[in-house]
């Protein structure tokens, strides 16, 4: 948390408060979150210039400046996000854009401070810094590209789909759902899946993810809001995650909670009758 559905959804709430604005000074309030230069550094090279565009990049915000003026990225990772009301200051604010005109600040805002604010001079830079922890973005990758990347691994389903080097923004809820829609076992070994089922995976990805966007994410416990500090809406209406001992929409059959290899603890939810472990063959 947050997915690629948040980080989404937090770029389209930015880009009209924030492209072809001018930034007055940018404030770094936490220099530990700062990568590529000391607050002092970031508020210079800031300074009276243009924000271009804001775009996402698996679970990155990508900050382009006008003129050639470098690029600001911003990894909310586990409590990081953005907020545009005001007056009133939110809570645990570690950076602040004030903009004119009209005047207006946006502020991201990171709780347990996990996020991390990079500085880049230039698109070849940032490229390669987006390159060494992401793959294809999870709404773009195409299905040979997935299918490759499953056939690579001896590692079951679900944490193959959460790698984001295989591909960028899927974390454990998308997951779960991707995976019941797919009707795919969490704990299938990601080489033994058959070309349908690649085919069925490849649509559900896509699906869920723009289901999740039109619905501005999900929200549980004090975690992600959107820009205006709204909840998510996906998780009022998704099938498996954070549902257990509820009916499956598919079967009836109680969904189950449940701890897998290699999810450092997290849990996965899935449903018995329509994610088999192995297609109807015997154990062996
Ligand atoms: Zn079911």
């Amino acid at each position: 948390m947050p997915e690629l559905p948040e980080v989404e959804t937090m770029v389209r709430g930015l880009r009209p408060a924030m492209e072809g604005r001018r930034i007055v000074k940018l404030v770094a309030l936490d220099r530990s979150m700062l990568v590529g230069g000391d607050p002092a550094a970031f508020a210079r090279r800031t300074r009276g210039v243009t924000i271009e565009r804001v775009d996402r990049r698996g679970k990155w915000v990508v900050v382009t400046l006008a003129g050639s003026r470098g690029f600001i990225v911003i990894q909310p990772r586990m409590t990081g996000g953005f907020w545009l009301l005001g007056p009133e200051r939110p809570d645990h604010i570690r950076l602040e854009f004030h903009l004119e005109k009209p005047r207006s600040i946006v502020w991201y805002c990171d709780a347990r401070r996990l996020g991390r604010i990079a500085w880049h001079d230039d698109l070849a830079s940032a490229e390669a810094a987006l390159a060494r922890s992401h793959g294809p973005d999870a709404l773009a990758i195409t299905r040979d590209e997935l299918a490759g990347a499953f056939g690579r691994t001896k590692r079951g389903i679900k944490p193959t789909l959460m790698d984001q080097k295989v591909t960028a923004g899927v974390g454990n809820i998308y997951a779960d759902e991707i995976l019941h829609a797919a009707r795919i076992h969490p704990e299938r070994p990601s080489a033994s899946l058959s070309r349908a089922e690649v085919d069925r995976i490849h649509a559900a990805m896509g699906a869920i993810l723009e289901r999740a966007i039109a619905l501005e994410g999900s929200t549980f416990d004090a975690g992600y809001r959107t820009v205006l500090g709204l909840e998510g809406g996906f998780l009022a209406q998704n099938a498996v995650y954070g549902r257990a001992g509820l009916p499956c929409p598919g079967c009836s059959r109680p969904i189950q909670k449940t701890k897998i290899a290699g999810l450092l603890g997290r849990p996965t939810y899935f449903c018995p009758g329509c994610q088999k472990p192995r297609r109807g063959r015997a154990a062996t």
